[in-house]
């Protein structure tokens, strides 16, 4: 192996073979028993890995196996309908993943006869997999050896190296990339890439201070031998976010028999498109102005509790107003929404509502619990 020019200049073949030998037998020894980690099939490591990409691992256990007891396989996926998907995905957010992953799987069933394609360069192409999903699946259902290199990799990389590179730039990442391209170890690309992660998950971890002195690599690392763990990675501020203020109504019609909510279904493009939500007002209306707006008179309407969610360009300010119903509408429209009023116990159970609304919904279950 030659020495590596990328990043920092301290990787040569001894370096790379000693890091190698600590790193995966670290993982080895140390790694966390996870239920897609028993049977790395490529399609199990796919759904992991999707869910992972935005939710910590603790929480993704249970819809993991929830997942896979309704879609236990990339036919299941293919042809799972799509108010059944979002439901699985409820809570996990950015929905355009579980989207993304049907189209695969789709693709799957049509090109390749059902059998997900066994090479980093035939599993990039698929829609929704990117580098490092590839790489992650590719090294550790295939054993192939390519790198899949994710925030907690390139933290642990560029303290090691000593990199001041923003780990934020594509360009740095090409670097970490391309350097462990050299690294990832024929004989055993699942754990050395594995152990990276896992390592920056337990003890390199990305809040706080890192846990050197249990760090198999802490005799190989640059930023802990120069005390400079507190500077690196550098991570450049991002842009700031745009802020929207809204008015979420809680349209209820509670007469006789069970209650009735009123939800709507967003555009079929943009954020959170196709999902079902409660309806949104663009800004902070008051109560006047809701009634005004909905074209009623015979309601009550009362202000009910704030909320604030945020996506990755956007943060959302909410208030939310409580309308009761005193006849139940066939269907409202405002703001261009057509508000459909749907059973409560069939809101919860078959319509998928974006975790922007966890507090509204909490606040239905608490209000219909008994
Ligand atoms: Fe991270 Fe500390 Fe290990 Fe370096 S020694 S890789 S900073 S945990």
């Amino acid at each position: 192996m030659e020495q590596v020019s990328a990043v920092e200049n301290i990787i040569d073949e001894e370096f790379a073979r000693t890091l190698i030998y600590k790193l995966t037998d670290w993982f080895e020894k140390n790694k966390r028993i996870l239920p897609w980690r028993s049977n790395p099939t490529p399609y199990h490591v796919w759904v992991s890995e999707i869910m992972l990409q935005q939710t910590r691992v603790e929480a993704v256990k249970g819809y993991y196996d929830r997942f896979l007891s309704v879609l236990p396989d990339i036919k299941a996926l293919a042809d799972a309908d799509m108010d059944v998907l979002l439901k699985l995905w409820e809570g996990l957010g950015y929905y355009n993943r579980v989207r993304n992953m049907q189209k695969a799987a789709q693709t799957i069933m049509e090109e390749y006869d059902g059998e997900f394609p066994d090479t980093y360069e035939e599993i990039v192409k698929l829609k929704g997999i990117g580098e490092y999903t590839a790489g992650a699946i590719a090294s550790i259902a295939f054993l192939e050896a390519v790198p899949a290199v994710d925030g907690n990799v390139l933290r642990v990389i560029s303290r090691i190296t000593g990199s001041r590179k923003d780990i934020g730039l594509s360009g740095t990442k090409k670097e970490i990339r391309e350097l462990l391209n050299t690294m990832v170890p024929l004989s055993n690309p699942a754990s050395f890439n594995q152990g990276l992660m896992e390592l920056g998950a337990l003890i390199c971890v990305p809040n706080g201070t890192p846990k050197c002195s249990e760090c198999p690599l802490s005799s190989l690392c640059s930023a802990y031998q120069e005390a400079l763990t507190d500077v690196i990675p550098v991570k450049e501020k991002k842009v700031r976010r745009r802020v929207e203020e809204k008015t979420v109504l809680l349209l209820l019609y509670e007469g006789e028999g069970e209650p009735y909510i009123g939800i709507t279904k967003r555009p079929e493009t943009g954020l959170l498109s196709g999902m079902w939500q409660f309806p949104l007002l663009r800004a902070f209306s008051s109560s006047e102005e809701v009634k005004k707006q909905l074209g009623l008179t015979d309601c009550s309407i009362t202000e009910a509790t704030g909320a604030k969610h945020i996506f990755s360009h956007i943060e959302w300010q909410m208030r939310g107003r409580l309308v009761l119903l005193k006849k139940l509408p066939k269907e409202l429209l405002i703001e261009e929404q057509r508000i459909i009023f749907v059973p409560y116990r069939e809101l919860k159970e078959h319509y998928a509502l974006p975790s922007a609304f966890r507090v509204y919904k909490h606040l239905l279950e608490e209000r219909y619990s008994s």
